[in-house]
């Protein structure tokens, strides 16, 4: 018979962090189930360290409680929980070879045969060469995989990881996500993960916390994240956007047309999280790379049912496997509008008359009432 195992639960219940006066976390409900990758994303002073924090036991929440699988842990010392931090800062010991680095956790709880445990650890991590080497022989992406593996060695049940990848460069950072990711797969527990950066929570985690201010502004697959951003906010942390403002004419089937300019723009009802009666104001999106670009003298190859807009290109950029365009358009005066196109049509330059055109199930609606930041 299946048992199933919900150790690795994280759950989070009205939990929040206030400094004098100052909310760093509003009260934040949030559950991480066991053995998922799981990000906190935002930009600095969003909350995500201090609710990491919270998790670990690091810092005392000022209101709400914080379970463990079925343990309440909110009050609980961090060497009594069953979570291990992993900062950017390795903090490995100098002084000690990588085995011995590794075996720490083990010697401490007073285990005397750690040689086949630190052995597989090190294999995991693809360090089983550099045992003998000092901290300062290796490389910053071998030290943090050193850090990564001298606490998987506990066996927690919650790893936590605090910008673990902030000090690498890129090209190592790509490297190592990849590497984290497949050691969290090997090895199955929750990874709880902090970062500012979209691409690296996008490419590791199943589920992504988007914060701002304090707040979870949107939780939710990178995919699900990207596609359909709820907010202004998510949907310009995550990648470039196009907005463009309308208005809600009528609706048709599982579709809403909207008035934008003189033309008409359709939208799927359930991409959209602003308020649907006619006459209400939507910001209706589009990423760059679902746009096609199609000189004016074309227009007529258009097919029927695509949403279409016209502009004049203002800028390109060759960026290798496509070209990126900055677009006037009447129908958005006040923004920017993106598109990439993998077409090499030599009339596609600066100046030029174009129709930009996708399809509307592509498409997603924002509440204009909301900021745009
Ligand atoms: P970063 O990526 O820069 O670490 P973060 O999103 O992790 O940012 P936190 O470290 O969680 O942000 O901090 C959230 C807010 O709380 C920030 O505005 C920060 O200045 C504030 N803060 C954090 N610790 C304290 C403290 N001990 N006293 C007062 N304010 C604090």
């Amino acid at each position: 018979m299946n048992t199933t195992d919900n150790s690795g639960d994280v759950r989070l219940s009205g939990i929040s962090k206030t400094y004098g006066a100052f909310t760093a976390v509003h009260p934040l409900d949030l559950t991480v189930p066991q053995g998922s990758f799981f990000a906190l994303l935002g930009a600095s002073g969003c909350g995500k360290t201090t609710t990491l924090r919270m998790i670990a036991g690091l810092e005392e929440p000022s209101g709400g409680t914080v379970f463990l699988g079925d343990q309440e842990v909110t009050h609980l010392p961090p060497y009594k929980r069953p979570v291990n931090t992993v900062f950017q800062s390795y903090a490995l010991f100098p002084h000690l070879d990588i085995f011995e680095n590794v075996a720490f956790g083990l010697r401490r709880r007073g285990i005397k045969s750690v040689k086949k445990q630190v052995v597989d650890m090190l294999d995991l991590v693809q360090l089983g060469e550099q045992a003998r080497k000092k901290p300062h022989q290796l490389s910053g992406g071998q030290q943090q995989r050193v850090a990564v593996a001298r606490a998987l060695i506990n066996t927690p049940k919650v790893l936590l990881l605090d910008e673990p990848l902030g000090a690498l460069d890129l090209k190592l950072r790509r490297q190592m996500q990849l590497e984290l990711k497949r050691i969290q797969t090997e090895v199955g527990i929750t990874f709880v993960h902090v970062t500012h950066d979209q691409e690296e929570a996008m490419t590791m985690a199943d589920t992504v916390a988007v914060m701002n201010a304090g707040r979870v502004e949107q939780l939710g697959s990178p995919t699900d994240l990207y596609e359909n951003p709820n907010t202004t906010f998510v949907a310009n942390f995550l990648g470039t956007s196009n907005l463009i403002e309308a208005e809600v004419d009528t609706k048709s089937g599982d579709d809403i047309v909207l008035k934008a300019g003189g033309g008409k723009l359709v939208l799927p009802e359930a991409r959209c999280s602003a308020p649907t009666t006619t006459g209400g104001k939507v910001l209706v999106g589009v990423r760059p790379e679902k746009i096609s670009l199609t000189h004016a003298d074309d227009a007529g190859e258009i097919p029927e049912g695509r949403n279409r807009i016209t502009g004049k290109i203002a800028d390109s950029s060759f960026i290798g496997v496509s070209t990126q365009y900055v677009i006037d358009c009447p129908v958005c005066p006040e923004f920017e509008v993106y598109a990439q196109n993998i077409d090499r049509d030599a009339r596609l330059v600066p100046g030029a008359e174009v129709v930009l055109h996708w399809n509307p199930a592509h498409t997603f609606g924002l509440d204009a009432a909301q900021d745009i930041d």
